[in-house]
């Protein structure tokens, strides 16, 4: 077994890191004030991300990107994560499962979205559908060589930075055939309902959206009929090992400036670290981020080794729900060792803080990732999980 990262895996680690701190970080504080990434700041950024070589990480050079392996990917967004009010989201990555379109929707959608000129966004939850997507109320009808939509979809993330979305619609209204169309921004019949405010203040919005019959061209349903959950699958894994790299680069920030402060900071005429109920949070700190990020670099890398499918979606949801509690858990930490003034919004660790709650909500709740975690034992025995290679044991 090797851990050590390549040379070539460094240097990206390095350009994440670089990129968080010169582009990102300074535009942190605006961000929150604001509410979300001014409009006037995001074409900058947007031009940043593709001076800097990081345009469509996660796509094949034939469509576009940059044809990186997924522990390169993981080695950028660790660092990406450090940024607080979701500004990683600057960096984007074309869904994937616009790899899955036809040559035309490729040209139109997948190239454009990896050279940053176009970005989509992607709607499936509803009031009535969260962790069921099965209750989608959304429908879509074929009437005259078009598609029409009716519905309404919440939380859809970076609407008003996107140009097109990604609708999960059930043909007929019918729960078997869920099914992916692409909906050009304006569209007919496409309402923007609002954007309400969250617990966290992100780059873009979180929108609420009202299809009455809005009618798509029948080249805009991406897969078949029915292939709706088919094609976002390895989105699921993708955005999984993406929200555990953000949330460990964001806990190791907490802990960084959390072991910096015990140093310096003096109470009782001496360092606050030299008490061990301070020493055993920064401990606690350090174990959970070497667990948690141990994992991370190991499913990334059993993505790149072809691991059979089934196995790499139990790691990931495995992955995904140890990472965002334990990162949790240690900007929890890393606050209270700051003291009041991590409770300031101008202290990282504060947005940090209301950051990281999302993560155990989105891309499957924590319940939802046990769920995965139960079931997968229960079909494949514990070894899926305790063993480093199931084989031994057989
Ligand atoms: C900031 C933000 C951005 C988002 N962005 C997007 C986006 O871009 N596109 C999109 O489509 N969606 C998006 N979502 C939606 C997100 O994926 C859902 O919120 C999530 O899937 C949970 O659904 P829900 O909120 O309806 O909760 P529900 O599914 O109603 O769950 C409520 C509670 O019940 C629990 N629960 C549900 N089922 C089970 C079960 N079987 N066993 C145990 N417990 C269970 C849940 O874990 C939770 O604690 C976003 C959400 C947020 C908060």
């Amino acid at each position: 077994m090797n851990f050590e990262l390549s040379a070539r895996e460094k240097e990206l680690a390095r350009r994440g890191r670089a990129f968080c701190d010169d582009v990102l970080l300074p535009l942190e504080l605006i961000t929150d004030e604001h509410g979300e990434l001014p409009m006037e700041r995001r074409e900058a950024v947007k031009q940043a991300v593709r001076d800097w070589g990081l345009a469509g990480i996660n796509h094949s050079r034939e469509d576009g990107g940059l044809g990186l392996t997924m522990v390169e990917q993981t080695a950028i967004e660790e660092q990406l994560g450090r940024a607080t009010n979701g500004l990683w989201t600057c960096v984007w990555r074309p869904p994937v499962s616009l790899k899955f379109g036809t040559e035309a929707q490729k040209k139109a959608y997948l190239v454009p979205a990896c050279g940053g000129y176009r970005r989509g966004a992607f709607a499936i939850t509803e009031p009535d559908a969260g962790s069921d997507p099965r209750r989608v109320k959304t429908r879509a009808d074929l009437r005259n060589g078009t598609w029409h939509l009716s519905g309404e979809k919440w939380f859809v993330t970076s609407y008003n930075a996107s140009d097109f979305v990604i609708v999960h619609a059930h043909v007929d209204g019918d729960p078997d055939k869920p099914t992916l169309f692409l909906v050009d921004k304006p569209a007919e019949n496409l309402t923007h309902v609002r954007s309400p405010k969250f617990m966290h203040n992100f780059a873009f919005d979180h929108a609420e959206l009202h299809f009455a019959e809005t009618p798509v061209g029948e080249d805009k349903m991406l897969g078949a009929i029915g292939q709706g959950f088919e094609l976002t699958k390895d989105w699921f894994v993708e955005a999984r090992l993406q929200i555990a790299s953000h949330a460990i680069g964001a806990a190791s920030r907490a802990a960084e400036i959390a072991n910096d402060y015990a140093t310096t900071r003096h109470q009782f005429e001496r360092p606050i670290r030299d008490f061990q109920g301070i020493e055993f949070m920064l401990a606690d700190m350090a174990v959970e981020l070497f667990a948690a990020k141990s994992m991370l670099y190991r499913v990334a890398w059993e993505i790149d080794q072809g691991l059979d499918r089934k196995r790499v979606h139990a790691h990931a949801s495995a992955l995904k729900l140890y990472a965002s509690e334990a990162a949790g858990r240690i900007i929890d930490k890393a606050l209270q060792v700051l003291g009041g003034r991590g409770y300031m919004r101008e202290n990282p660790v504060e947005r940090l803080y209301r950051d990281i709650r999302v993560d155990r909500i989105w891309e499957g709740t924590s319940e939802i990732q046990r769920v995965v975690v139960a079931g997968q034992i229960r079909k494949r025995g514990l070894g899926i999980f305790s063993e480093i290679d199931p084989g031994v044991a057989a």
